[in-house]
């Protein structure tokens, strides 16, 4: 439980104690969920484990999503995906509402702290607004309001809600002293650097008038508002990052969260990221506090702070919602993006005396857009196999023009998701993509459907081996089961060779199903067998492709142990879990006998913090005797032998490459010395590389180091510059 109202006001300077929930306001933003759900149907029952399993399958995903949009800026789903797994959670926590899982409860507002920065607390909470897309819901909120006023009408305050990053800018005697993120609406990160990078926020709260009267500057206040990217620098910014190779960002939104994540503000200098201004948190005197929302505008302006642009004061919920249709009507011409309005109690007595939920302010409401979709034909449903043997379907559809983009296919999740929209082939259907990066298929245009169609059948068998597909009850996902499975195989080896994991150059989806079905690579242990004759006549791979592979798959004997652990796809284990057990097993003779206690040993033990559930799986995984095959493999191979990369080594901050053979050591051993001693490797000679290590029959590497001018050394000299230090 993130909000704790009295303990939470005991910890804030006594400046800010004050009478305790008066002081917070406005602190708008990360939207949630009003789901409710039905009454508890578990009738002092158990719920059986598919329950339980399902449970704990969500927490865990909504968890991953949560960390995946707020952390990390990079939403694998579109917010109305999201909300249907909260949904589907809450439906099932409110029938059996007294299930504990390894998961832990997923919190009410998403964590966005990174770890990097430094945490701030806020003076007063930053929380979420409860969100509303209909009508009804919007009356519903409009009569709660006006019951526990006591009226028959509120004035309300509309404003267009701003699709960004919020922020918290604290001015103490009106110098601008901090800006912070919402965090966890308790403690937020420090990003006051970047935001002074971007030359947004004054150094001091100007001292204008408003109304031909001066406007007094607060000792303390947090004023609230949304960091965000105009539609023109996305795409300006994007066009860069397309000519330069670098995968674009997915939204204005994801720009904007990214940004002001990164490490060097110099680097979010050169971005334009927007501000604008619309709520206060802490207010220190309360006694000063503007008596509406509309005199907290004009003094915004006055300070000389960036305002919302046409909000509008209107009386009653009519009105609000005519403001509402104004907004969605502009929305289009906007430069910036949006995701719907805000509706907020006018006057600050009555948003004092209607006060806070657990976890949304009782005064306030979001109003959420529907998503822009577009309509055209299903043509066809395929079947995509996973690493996990988890069979994914996927629409073919008839290709549309959508968001910029031409979408052909989209997203369909499992047989669950086509049996709630009753898919049929021939359907017309709404596809909608929410701003994000997969389109999915939202809904079904019933009036358009052909005569005769049928509802569709998922496959009995594995679209790629044929072998039967299983699904454990209470799951919506179908597996194959068959670990030979050649789509498992190829997307286990494409995880492999990712950039998280082992980075090798070359192998994408296309390149990793060649490999298994033409080259018979049958692991990822397999990739360190291949020789330039398995490759050359492999569909798409030519010789100079074959050497350029070959390369790529023997620098990634340097890969850091970690990113090896990673790669591997052990159940349960991405990229954080990765580093985890990683540091509890240094190699691949510790992951082979690494047991129970070390698996579910608290972190600040040396152990590594996993669940008893994950650490049993694990375990399970690790005594297959096909798994430690191919860690015995991979270890003589020569993968996996190198630990952290120092920053201090003798080479740190080097760009080597090596070329030819070097007299004494294993090309494992040259790559595991030059990572361990800090260097970066890298297999081909750029204008970035620093040193070239030449040994007997070098490539063609030393031409082109000689031509630009990259100093060559010798295995002699490398054995020199390494033990000398
Ligand atoms: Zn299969």
């Amino acid at each position: 439980m993130m909000f704790a109202p009295p303990d939470f006001f005991r910890r804030l300077p006594p400046c800010c104690r004050l009478p305790s929930l008066l002081l917070i306001l406005l602190a708008t933003f990360a939207v949630h969920n009003v789901a409710a759900g039905p009454p508890p149907l578990s009738d002092g029952h158990e719920a059986p484990p598919a329950v339980i399993e399902r449970i704990d399958e969500l927490r865990r995903e909504i968890a991953r999503h949560d960390d995946l949009y707020f952390r990390l800026a990079e939403p694998e789903i579109t917010d109305a995906e999201y909300d249907a797994l909260k949904a589907e959670l809450r439906r099932l926590e409110a029938a059996w509402p007294d299930i504990v899982t390894d998961a832990p409860p997923v919190a009410e507002i998403g964590d966005d702290r990174t770890g990097f920065f430094p945490t701030h607390r806020h003076a007063a909470p930053m929380l979420s607004l409860d969100k509303v897309t209909t009508g009804a819901e919007l009356a519903a909120f409009d009569r709660r309001v006006r019951r526990a006023l006591g009226r028959d009408a509120v004035d309300y305050w509309v404003e267009p809600k701003f699709d960004g990053i919020a922020v918290s800018l604290t001015f103490e005697e009106g110098r601008f002293t901090r800006a912070a993120t919402r965090g966890n609406g308790e403690e937020g990160d420090d990003i006051t650097a970047n935001v002074r990078a971007l030359e947004v926020v004054p150094h001091k709260l100007r001292r204008g008038t408003a109304d031909g009267r001066p406007v007094p500057v607060p000792d303390f206040i947090e004023i609230r508002g949304e960091l965000f990217v105009s539609f023109k620098e996305f795409d300006h910014l994007n066009a860069a990052r397309a000519a330069e190779g670098e995968r674009p960002f997915a939204n204005p939104r994801n720009l904007a969260a990214g940004t002001m994540k990164l490490r060097d503000p110099a680097d979010v200098a050169v971005r334009r990221v927007e501000l604008v201004c619309f709520g206060w948190g802490g207010f220190v005197p309360e006694a000063a506090r503007p008596s509406d929302l509309q005199g907290f505008h004009e003094w915004l302006a006055a300070w000389g702070l960036p305002v919302v642009e046409a909000p509008e004061a209107v009386q009653g919920v009519e009105a609000a919602k005519a403001a509402i249709r104004r907004i969605g009507e502009s929305r289009e011409a906007l430069p910036f993006p949006i995701d719907g309005a805000v509706v907020k109690v006018a006057a600050v007595e009555d948003a004092d005396a209607l006060g806070w939920s657990t976890s949304a302010p009782r005064w306030a409401i979001a109003w959420k857009f529907a998503p822009p979709r577009a309509a055209t034909l299903l043509r066809g449903v395929t079947f995509q196999v996973g690493r996990t043997g988890a069979v994914t379907p996927v629409a073919e559809l008839e290709p549309v023009a959508f968001e910029g983009a031409t979408v052909s296919r989209a997203s369909l999740h499992n047989a669950d998701e086509i049996a709630r929209l009753d898919l049929r082939i021939g359907d017309t259907v709404y596809v909608e993509k929410a701003g994000d990066i997969i389109p999915v298929i939202a809904g079904v245009d019933l009036t358009a459907r052909p005569d005769g169609s049928e509802p569709f059948a998922f496959p009995e068998a594995c679209p790629s081996c044929g072998y039967p597909l299983s699904r454990a009850p209470g799951h919506a996902v179908h597996y194959c089961e068959n670990r030979q499975c050649p789509d498992r195989l190829a997307r286990r080896i494409e995880h492999f060779a990712s950039s998280g994991a082992l980075s090798i150059r070359g192998i994408g989806p296309r390149t990793a199903e060649a490999l298994v079905r033409e080259a018979g690579v049958a692991s990822v242990a397999d990739l360190y067998r291949l020789d330039a004759e398995a490759l050359v006549g492999v569909p798409g791979i030519g010789e100079r492709t074959a050497a350029d592979l070959l390369a790529a798959i023997d620098a990634s004997r340097a890969a850091r142990w970690d990113r090896v652990v990673y790669g591997l796809g052990l159940p349960g284990i991405g990229a954080r879990r990765a580093q985890s057990l990683a540091a509890v097993a240094g190699d691949i003779d510790a992951l082979l006998t690494v047991d129970a206690p070390l698996l579910t040993g608290a972190v600040d033990e040396g152990g590594a913090g996993f669940s008893a559930a994950l650490a049993r799986q694990l375990l399970d995984e690790l005594e297959r005797p096909e798994t430690r095959r191919l860690l015995l493999t991979l270890k003589d191979a020569g993968v996996g032998a190198v630990a952290q990369p120092p920053r201090d080594g003798p080479l740190a901050g080097e760009v080597v490459v090596v070329t030819g053979r070097l007299a004494g050591w294993t090309r494992a051993e040259v790559l595991a010395l030059l990572v361990n001693a800090g260097a970066e490797v890298r297999t081909r000679v750029t204008r970035e590389t620093t040193l070239l290590v030449a040994g007997e029959r070098p490539g063609s590497n030393l031409d082109r180091a000689r031509s630009l001018g990259v100093p060559v050394i010798d295995g002699a000299e490398l054995r020199r510059l390494l033990v000398a230090e």
